[in-house]
């Protein structure tokens, strides 16, 4: 019974984890942590805490991410936004580059931002 179940996105969340975003940490960052900790939403649930928590003020957030192509969180940070090509590691046996599993801190966004950052590029962008 000690797990938080979050409100919106009925996932079960350690305490020690939290649902609150750090203190100038970006909306990739947060995303990333809260699908590791707690699992997707299956929707836009963590995208959305992070706005009421965050940014208040961008409200259109879940309309351009769904324009972007993301149904759910872990498309939020797998699909519009990417972890850099600098955290990423190859695979010494097979050679593939694997994505980070856990991220370094965040390098913080200024306040009301849902702007990534610099530990993301755009998913596009990113050719392997
Ligand atoms: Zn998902
Ligand atoms: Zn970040």
């Amino acid at each position: 019974m000690s797990n938080v179940i979050h409100i919106f996105t009925g996932s079960r969340v350690d305490p020690k984890v939290g649902v609150v975003p750090r203190s100038g940490e970006c909306l990739g960052c947060f995303t990333h942590r809260m699908v590791l900790a707690g699992g997707c939403s299956n929707g836009l649930g963590w995208a959305e805490h992070y706005r009421l928590v965050r940014a208040r003020r961008a409200v259109t957030l879940r309309r351009r991410l769904t324009a972007l192509g993301a149904r759910c969180d872990c498309e939020v940070i797998h699909e519009i936004w990417q972890p850099s090509p600098v955290l990423w590691t190859r695979d010494p046996q097979s050679g593939d580059l694997a994505a980070p599993s856990v991220l370094p801190p965040c390098e913080g966004v200024r306040p009301g931002s849902t702007k990534p950052c610099s530990w993301w590029v755009s998913g596009a962008s990113l050719a392997l």
